[in-house]
């Protein structure tokens, strides 16, 4: 174990910006000493720092969990867990305007964004409150004289590497339903959004969480992150993140035998077929590219018209798109800043290659003049009739950036959606019952939604893709699966 750095006592009411890890319950500084910048993206400016951890934090927090296993936190019945999962809900519940505040500026999403996000974390942890004590194996008939039972035991430590575009939300997920099985967590937020997670376990402390059931450590991906992926000393990983990365979080896991859920990217189409509702699908199809500024992974970001109706449809969502204003978090407008400025010039390069491949803008919405000239801010684009297997219409830009295209007939529309390596998520919009069964058994996505887009579902509702996209199930009673190892138990006591 690492030498034990040096402790601090935190309060809630002095809670401002610690640059410190959050280890057993106490805020803990960087064994390296080290910093790194917090950023606005709503001006550029820095407003304070955070902890740059390293391998010796990440040893001292899967230590911190070890040690809640075999003590108070590992002792708990699992109705007291449940207890203590809804207090925590309902602590963030009296707190939804701190937490909008937080999240808000460290990630630059407009105020109602952030808020919905705050809502649905204390929704997570209300949900998995209620999930711990119905959490249970089976019997299973086996010959005579024997009796065979399965049990449902926490996997141990779980590790959780967390992006930056939903904080507050898949920490709600993730870390929610770990603890509900009864594991420890050692959770890695993204070192550009990691401020509400902080005071969330600080929160957690308050309310009563044993000390080491919810470990954070703060810093880069290559250092924090590549040390508590690669330890062994965990059990589990739950990566939310890019592809690339996803593929080096497997690689770690395969070394040390260790089970992972990657939740990755998405392509994910919108097909919209002549006879469906327009008043539903379309404002429906402009807020699925346009939340969270199109940093979503389940972002609506191919859309796919039949022919029939593809002028009258583009024009319809050109007026829609002209309208869409942009500004900072704290405006609360339809659409705030990328989080970074290489995330804003890997959106801008998307854009110059349609422009050299000679694909139209069909509208875009407008930066407000008070947006700050250092905040990273894109207008959101529709781009039209982008060729199937274009980069537009093949990669993720991570940006409010929706590649509009026909299609002929359903065979044709399934085709396309189904042309990219990802498979997350997708819309069907159409009248036709029939059609919209076979839709949604034919696209290959880890959920589908007829005449509704969710971007990511609800907090009941299993979640996680297909191909390049991932593996593994988070959200509902599905993820609690997957963070449990099923044991099997027979007894054999004769007739
Ligand atoms: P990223 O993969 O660079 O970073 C994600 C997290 O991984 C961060 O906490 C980062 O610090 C960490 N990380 C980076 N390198 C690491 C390494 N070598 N070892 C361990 N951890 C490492 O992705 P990003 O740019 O922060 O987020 C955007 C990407 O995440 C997009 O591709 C998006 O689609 C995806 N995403 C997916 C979901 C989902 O649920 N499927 C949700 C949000 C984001």
């Amino acid at each position: 174990m690492a030498a034990d750095p040096q402790l601090i006592v935190p309060s809630s009411a002095s809670f401002k910006l610690p640059a410190a890890h959050f280890i057993g319950n106490r805020a803990v500084n960087p064994h390296g000493g080290m910093t790194l910048p917090v950023i606005d993206p709503s001006n550029g400016e820095a407003f304070g720092e955070i902890a740059r951890g390293d391998a010796e934090d990440i040893d001292f927090a899967v230590e911190s969990a070890r040690v809640a296993l075999g003590g108070e936190w590992g002792m708990l019945s699992a109705v007291d867990r449940g207890r203590l999962l809804y207090r925590l809900s309902l602590a963030i519940g009296e707190r939804i305007d701190e937490f909008t505040q937080i999240e808000a500026r460290d990630c630059g999403k407009p105020l109602k964004q952030a808020r919905a996000d705050a809502i649905a974390v204390a929704r997570y942890f209300e949900f998995y409150a209620g999930a711990c004590d119905k959490l249970h194996g089976e019997t299973l008939p086996y010959q005579a004289g024997f009796t065979v039972l399965t049990l449902r035991e926490p996997l141990g430590v779980t590790a959780h590497i967390i992006p930056w575009n939903y904080p507050l939300q898949i920490f709600g997920r993730s870390v929610g339903a770990a603890l509900a099985a009864g594991n420890a967590c050692v959770v890695k937020p993204a070192e550009d959004a990691c401020q509400s997670i902080l005071r969330l376990a600080q929160l957690a402390a308050e309310v009563g969480f044993p000390a080491g059931a919810i470990n954070i450590v703060t810093g880069l991906g290559s250092e924090a992150g590549a040390a508590l992926v690669a330890h062994g000393g965990i059990d589990h990983i739950s990566f939310t993140g890019s592809p690339d990365v996803g593929v080096l979080v497997s690689q770690a896991a395969a070394q040390n035998h260790v089970p992972v859920t990657l939740e990755l990217g998405g392509k994910s189409p919108q097909i919209l077929f002549a006879d469906a509702d327009f008043d539903l699908a379309l404002p429906a199809i402009v807020n699925a590219i346009v939340q969270n500024a199109g940093q979503t992974c389940s972002a609506g970001s191919r859309l796919l018209i039949e022919k029939a109706v593809y002028e009258e449809v583009l024009e319809h969502l050109a007026g829609a798109f002209e309208k869409l204003r942009v500004g900072p978090a704290m405006m609360d407008l339809d659409c705030g800043p990328l989080i970074r400025q290489d995330q804003l010039q890997r959106v801008w390069d998307f854009l110059s290659d349609a422009h050299a491949d000679g694909i139209a803008v069909m509208a875009s919405g407008s930066i407000v003049p008070e947006a700050p000239e250092n905040g990273f801010y894109q207008a959101p684009t529709l781009l039209r009739d982008v060729p199937w297997d274009h980069r537009l219409a093949q990669e993720e830009v991570f940006g409010p950036v929706l590649a509009a295209m026909p299609f002929d007939n359903e065979a044709h529309a399934i085709r396309l959606a189904n042309s990219t390596r990802f498979g997350l998520v997708a819309g069907v919009w159409t009248e036709n019952g029939a059609r919209q069964m076979r839709m949604a058994r034919a696209v290959r996505a880890g959920q589908v939604f007829v005449n509704n887009y969710g971007a990511g579902g609800g907090v009941e509702l299993p979640f996680g893709g297909v191909k390049a996209s991932g593996h593994g199930r988070e959200k509902g009673f599905e993820a609690l699966y997957g963070f449990t190892a099923l044991k099997t138990i027979a007894l054999r006591h004769g007739e």
